[in-house]
């Protein structure tokens, strides 16, 4: 086995996580030709691999592992008194301050995190030259117009959040699902906030996916779901490979609940810039249903035919966002270290993404290790049977080693390797990403194989 070197603490930084998804096809800075457009982000190859696979085990943790949740797919645009009855409107604003001098704008309530525009070393408003404003209230929604002509069309807001879209659908869903309290409706989509101080590359963005899931109740059992998702959601991340002394549930101060909540935790990860949110998970009692039902005139309610109890349901929230889960498990599993073999110098590093196989953009690559000498038409056999499996790639250009260290880079867990003893016993040298031990296995059934090391229960060798 190729003798590697740990390195003693974590080396990740933002830094690097940044030029990593650039360098290898993950995640570029939107508009790029035109300048940028500010934290805007496109998703490449790999990155759309990679968000795909976390959406999918969300949608897994939701619906194929239970059944008491449904799915749903609500508009972006909605009516606008969607976003007067839920509050947003008229609450959803940060406070805002300017700056005379430098003329940048700035969160009021994150002035000790930012940077001040002339001076980066110090706070907004923390030399002399600083010149800010009284903070002001600052709507977050886009506003758009619907309909072709801007002055007579009606004022639409593109969604800030999923949710909304989930509770203007109880009575469809309640009366198509077959399903009754306790249950859930979960969405995945697009939202848009237009924050004022967006950045830490995909963690704040002013365009982003988020994950929710309304889970509704009888009153009664509300706090013991609430208990029960807290749970469940940390652990979502602990199975799919964040070591856990990087995960944390902090319960909201009292004076940080949102006027609709009677509780809130938030799970918070420790992102190169701190501990910072990942998901909150809120008990938000009847706000939302009762909210909607006043201002359209629907009952939203739950009749028991069998107590003939009739009671609008509470609700549990866990709100998840796609990309900065996403970042989360980028920096989770980013790891270097120095490989003496493998057709590398002594002491060369290597950078390797150490995703959980589930989460792996790509599970497996086929690697002949000559262009020449019939290795090709092998390896595009094999190649042909694992895609039909898992998500594999075929690449033959270049020093082996450089191929290695391409796919320990975009974090690809299996190299199968095609030699000139393969086109003799059809077999395959199996290359694992985090050992690098190597195992020689038979090409029958190699699809089958792959397959189900990618399924097996997985725990992250950071942890030693
Ligand atoms: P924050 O305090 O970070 O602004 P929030 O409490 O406003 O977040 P929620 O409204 O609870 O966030 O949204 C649920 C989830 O959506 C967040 O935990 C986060 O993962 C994601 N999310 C929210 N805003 C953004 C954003 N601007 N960019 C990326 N993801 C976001």
């Amino acid at each position: 086995m190729p003798e590697t070197t740990a390195e003693p603490k974590d080396v990740v930084t933002m830094d690097k996580i940044v030029a990593l998804c650039k360098r290898r096809g993950f995640i570029f800075p939107s508009s790029e030709i035109y300048g940028g457009v500010g934290s805007t982000y496109d998703f490449g190859h790999y990155g759309v691999l990679l968000k795909g696979n976390v959406k999918a085990e969300w949608w897994r943790a939701m619906l194929s592992e239970r059944d008491d949740i449904v799915a749903i797919d609500s508009a972006i645009l909605q009516h606008p008194k969607v976003w007067e009855a839920s509050g947003h409107l008229a609450g959803f604003t940060d406070p805002l301050v300017d700056c005379r001098a430098c003329k940048q704008r700035f969160r009021a309530d994150h002035l000790a995190e930012l940077q001040c525009g002339r001076k980066p070393s110090k706070h907004p408003g923390e030399t002399d030259e600083c010149d800010l404003t009284d903070a002001r209230d600052f709507n977050l929604m886009f506003e758009t117009t619907i309909g072709p002509v801007k002055e007579s069309g009606a004022t639409a807001y593109l969604r800030p959040e999923t949710a909304q879209g989930i509770f203007i659908n109880f009575k469809n869903v309640l009366s198509f699902s077959r399903k009754k309290p306790p249950f859930g409706i979960a969405q995945i989509g697009k939202s848009f906030r237009n924050e004022i101080t967006p950045g830490n590359f995909i963690f704040r963005t002013r365009e982003f996916e988020q994950m929710e899931m309304e889970f509704f109740v009888p009153p009664a059992d509300a706090q013991d779901w609430f208990e029960h998702w807290l749970k469940e959601r940390e652990l979502w991340y602990v199975n799919l490979g964040i070591r856990p002394d990087h995960l944390r549930l902090r319960a909201h101060d009292p004076d940080e609940l949102s006027h609709y909540s009677s509780g809130t935790s938030d799970v918070e990860y420790l992102f190169p810039i701190g501990w910072s949110e990942l998901e909150g998970i809120a008990n938000r009692g009847d706000f939302d249903l009762s909210a909607h039902a006043e201002h359209s005139g629907e009952k939203l309610e739950y009749f028991d035919q069998q107590t003939g109890e009739r009671y609008v349901p509470h609700v549990i929230e866990p709100a998840a966002g796609a990309d900065r889960a996403t970042l989360a498990f980028l920096v989770d599993a980013y790891d270097e270290e120095l490989v003496e073999r493998e057709g590398m110098g002594k002491g060369e590093r290597r950078t390797v993404l150490r995703l959980h196989p589930r989460l792996a953009p790509v599970k497996a690559a086929v690697l002949p290790l000559v262009a020449k000498e019939g290795q090709p038409d092998l390896a595009r056999e094999v190649h042909r049977a694992v895609r039909e499996r898992v998500q594999c790639e075929y690449d033959e250009g270049g020093a082996i080693g450089r191929r290695y260290r391409r796919q320990d880079e975009i974090g690809t867990p299996f190299c199968l390797t095609i030699d000139h003893e393969s086109l003799q016993d059809r077999t395959v040298t199996l290359r694992d990403r985090d050992s690098l031990a190597q195992e020689r296995l038979a090409i029958e059934d190699l699809a089958q194989e792959i397959e189900r090391r990618v399924n097996a229960p997985w725990k992250t060798p950071k942890l030693g």
